[in-house]
């Protein structure tokens, strides 16, 4: 059967080539896109459902699985599946250009939205956390953030070190799904780069995709390699395995000062993520059983310590950011008074671009072809000759990045370019120069599709941030344009309490259908970017409003 071949638990993997065992493409492609979410080579932890960030899962449990695929395989397009945090629940009447899938994760009432009162229900059954992409099925491993984690350091460089991170040292924490996307993002920018996490398997998994140069046990090893790298200019990368509080402690007393300081370890949740000072990783796995309210002291008091330790470096000449993991909040809720003292990364470095509605764009190939993915970045290039900066990249990508799962591509693309980009994805499928459809989506983290507070929608100029209609007005566009799954989740990136977003995903089968869906949901989904950013004063996005068409 379909679940002995392609999900037999703990192996997940989706099928391949241009073969349906849906019954269109349209539940097809979900459930392809399920099953690459939980392939080995895509999640960090299949055997419990978990993709990425922290606990991030792509289903409640494997009845759940099981059931959503059952319900895929039978599905014909005038109804539409129901997700509630992980489990399917119902199949309701719509009509072939409305989602065939519609998932809700991880939303509580606010005044119950916190982790305490998650993990009760979470451990009686009733939930999961989604994350952004995991519960939402358009994870890629860890490209998904590469080019946006390349995109921030190359601002920071452009801000700081006219555009250039050769001969600069970058140190963090954190080389998780996620945070592995940091050591091959900073050696495409020239960087020399420190990353340490206290796990030795997730820095092999990056030195297996190819997304870190070299890893070691030894701090003296460690320093030695990137401070010889910084001195002569080479790009290199160095997982060192430790807790990052500790190293942060000892580049202090040592004064090896980090030209950038940044952190990527799971602080979103201080019980089942952020990894506390002074304990060996057994440990903390069977205290965070036996005694999770004593963990999570330990956790927030070891997150204000290191957040001292950056504050430190700060003052010391490091150029520090926080990295969207609420490391801040959690450190001050630890005694860090001064948590706050440096920015986050969106107003630091992302908020220009989101001004004009850009954010992360990306799209699978859905045979499994990586044939396929390099024919896209080559119509890409074609298609956007003038953008010199999508063309690096695009080349970079084809010759750097290790594919996880089904073939993937991602780059950053504003209004305008991504409706552009997604009718020549279905152009492709349609005239069979791809072997099998395309699907098109993004991260929550987007232009107009998160209130997050301490992350996408910090220090908005008209005092905002919390607002979180803008998520759910992207939510109902993209269902009303035709998306092809839609989902709203809660407490991704920083987790319970701290944020609401939205995600899609839309196939392109190379179909009429699917040119009239993308033309609505890609025109749609940056434009909430620019109207959610004039909306708040910021002139780029005003003019940028005019300049589209958008004005009421
Ligand atoms: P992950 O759980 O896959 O990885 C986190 C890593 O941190 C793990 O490898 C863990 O061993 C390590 N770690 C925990 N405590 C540590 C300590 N004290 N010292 C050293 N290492 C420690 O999570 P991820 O997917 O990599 O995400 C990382 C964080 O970034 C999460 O909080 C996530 O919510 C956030 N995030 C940020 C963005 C963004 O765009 N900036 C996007 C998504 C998620």
């Amino acid at each position: 059967s379909f679940i002995q071949q392609f999900a037999k638990h703990p192996s997940y993997m989706a099928p391949r080539g241009n073969e349906l065992h849906a019954r269109s493409w349209q539940t097809e492609a979900p459930l392809r896109m399920l099953l690459n979410n939980l392939d080995a080579e895509v999640a960090e932890d299949p055997s419990n459902l978990i993709v990425y960030g922290g606990t991030g899962q792509a289903a409640r449990n494997v009845e759940s699985v099981e059931k959503i695929i059952e319900i895929l395989l039978q599905l014909d397009e005038y109804h539409s599946l129901l997700v509630q945090s992980g489990k399917p629940v119902g199949v309701v009447r719509t009509h072939p250009e409305a989602p065939r899938v519609l998932i809700a994760n991880s939303n509580l009432v606010p005044a119950w939205a916190n982790w305490e009162h998650f993990e009760s229900l979470k451990e009686r059954g009733l939930m999961m956390y989604g994350q952004m992409t995991a519960g939402s099925w358009i994870y890629i491993g860890s490209q998904g953030i590469l080019q946006g984690t390349y995109e921030t350091f190359m601002a920071c460089a452009k801000k700081h070190f006219n555009g250039d991170l050769r001969h600069k040292l970058l140190v963090t924490g954190g080389l998780g799904g996620m945070g592995g996307a940091q050591p091959l993002a900073a050696t495409m920018a020239g960087a020399s780069f420190l990353g340490v996490d206290i796990d030795p398997k997730r820095i092999e998994k990056r030195l297996e995709t190819r997304y870190i140069d070299r890893m070691t046990t030894s701090y003296e090893e460690a320093v030695k390699w990137v401070l010889e790298a910084r001195e002569s200019g080479k790009a290199l990368s160095v997982g060192l395995v430790g807790d990052i509080g500790d190293v942060l402690e000892r580049l202090l007393s040592d004064d090896i000062i980090p030209d950038v300081l940044t952190d990527q370890t799971s602080a979103h949740d201080p019980v089942n993520g952020y990894v506390p000072n002074g304990m060996q990783l057994e440990e903390a796995l069977a205290l965070r059983k036996s005694d999770p309210a004593t963990y999570k002291e330990r956790s927030l008091k070891s997150m204000a310590r290191h957040v001292g330790f950056m504050l430190a470096l700060m003052d010391r000449g490091a150029v520090t950011f926080d990295y969207g993991n609420n490391l801040r909040e959690f450190a001050r809720q630890g005694g860090e008074k001064d948590a706050f003292r440096f920015p986050g990364f969106t107003p630091a470095y992302i908020r220009p671009l989101f001004c004009e509605g850009k954010g992360p764009f990306r799209w699978v190939a859905l045979s499994g072809k990586p044939e396929d993915i390099y024919a896209t970045d080559e119509a890409l290039i074609e298609a956007f000759p003038e953008n010199k900066d999508l063309i690096i990249w695009l080349r970079q990508a084809k010759d750097k990045i290790a594919f996880q799962g089904l073939p993937s591509r991602i780059c950053w693309l504003g209004m305008g370019e991504r409706e552009k980009a997604g009718l020549i994805f279905n152009d492709l499928v349609r005239s069979g120069k791809v072997s099998a459809p395309i699907v098109i989506g993004r991260d929550h983290l987007d232009c107009g599709s998160v209130a997050s507070p301490n992350r996408e929608t910090e220090s908005m100029l008209d005092g905002s941030d919390a607002v979180s209609d803008w998520p759910l007005l992207n939510l109902m566009s993209n269902t009303s344009g035709g998306a092809t799954w839609v989902s709203f989740h809660h407490g991704g990136g920083v987790g319970m309490g701290y944020s609401q977003h939205a995600g899609m995903v839309v196939l392109a089968d190379g179909t009429d259908r699917a040119e009239r869906c993308i033309r609505r949901v890609l025109f749609n989904d940056p434009a909430m970017g620019i109207f959610r950013h004039s909306d708040a004063g910021y002139e780029t996005a005003i003019s940028n409003r005019e300049a589209f068409n958008l004005s009421l």
